[in-house]
């Protein structure tokens, strides 16, 4: 069965499985159950809080939720990380030196997967972001897209002819060091292992740190979105000079800021100044997000849904 009549609401033979679903943030634990293509039946909003708690808590849910609408074929987890996504590792699914108080070491995802017995789907929620963007997007085609979220962090997931993008490990793309803005010399960056890096320079974190108030607290004419501008345009450009993408997807909470995205593509069409393509068709390259908030949650299911076996 081609992959592009498997995506969510078209002709699935998998219509009548039931997925169980993670979103796990350093903030939340998004849990949901459902079928590709419909409403969730259940879901849940549990706060970060210890591992064992958390992972209890979320245990809890799927087993109540597996009593009510029969048993899980697979569940899909996108994770905050850094990830051990090798699945030969001993450690597989173990979060990797994350601030995150208590969670290094811990794989929600061998958990979930010793408890229920059924296959567990996992990667970053970045690459999750841009599984369910791009099936969005593309209507399940074998697409290349890049998801960027900028928000508490700046990190960046790649879907490459419709599958996920690993390597070593998998991207980091807001690790990446930009030129600085001519208006932004002297700022230290608050990223803990390279400063100013564009994480370090353009997150939330940094916006706050710089300027004492959210992006979108800041008048309009204030200098601060030209230069958050300047960092995303730059990863944006770069993004496109490595990967090539059809499209790359912007999102998170800074994102939602009045008027970025429009200064981002202007931007970046400069920066691209005329070499990858015209300027113009360089701004349509760079998108807003078409899921929002739900990008993760429903890239987790699409993840539950390959480790069924029943997508590529
Ligand atoms: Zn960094």
């Amino acid at each position: 069965v081609p992959f592009d009549e498997q995506r969510p609401g078209i002709q699935e033979k998998d219509g009548k499985l039931l997925y169980g679903c993670v979103e796990a943030g350093g903030t939340k634990f998004l849990c949901a159950v459902g079928r590709p293509g419909q409403p969730w039946l259940d879901r849940i909003r549990i706060a970060t809080g210890a591992p064992d708690p958390t992972m209890d808590a979320t245990i809890a849910f799927f087993k109540a939720a597996q009593a009510r609408h029969g048993p899980m074929a697979a569940i899909g987890i996108a994770s905050f990380g850094p990830l051990q996504l090798d699945p030969g590792a001993p450690d597989w699914g173990a979060l990797q030196r994350t601030p995150k108080k208590g969670w290094s070491g811990v794989s929600p995802a061998a958990i979930l997967r010793a408890i229920f017995a059924i296959p567990v789907g996992l990667d970053t929620d970045v690459n999750a972001a841009a599984m369910a963007e791009a099936a969005e997007m593309e209507k399940g085609d074998h697409s290349t897209l890049v998801y960027i979220t900028v928000g508490t962090g700046i990190g960046g997931g790649a879907v490459i002819n419709g599958l996920p993008l690993h390597g070593f490990r998998h991207p980091e793309m807001g690790h990446i060091i930009p030129p600085r803005h001519p208006l932004d010399q002297d700022f230290p960056g608050v990223c803990p292992h390279h400063g100013a890096c564009t994480e370090g320079l353009a997150s939330g974190p940094a916006i706050l740190a710089r300027w004492g108030q959210k992006l979108s607290d800041l008048a309009a004419d204030h200098p601060a979105h030209g230069i958050v501008a300047w960092y995303l345009a730059h990863l944006a450009v770069a993004v496109i000079g490595m990967l090539s993408p059809k499209w790359i997807v912007l999102g998170g909470g800074v994102m939602n800021t009045p008027g970025l995205l429009p200064r981002v593509r202007a931007q970046a069409a400069r920066f691209n100044a005329g070499y990858f393509a015209e300027n113009a068709d360089v701004a349509e390259i760079i998108q807003g997000s078409a899921l929002g908030q739900e990008a993760g949650l429903i890239g987790a299911l699409l993840l539950a849904r390959r480790a069924a076996g029943q997508a590529r």
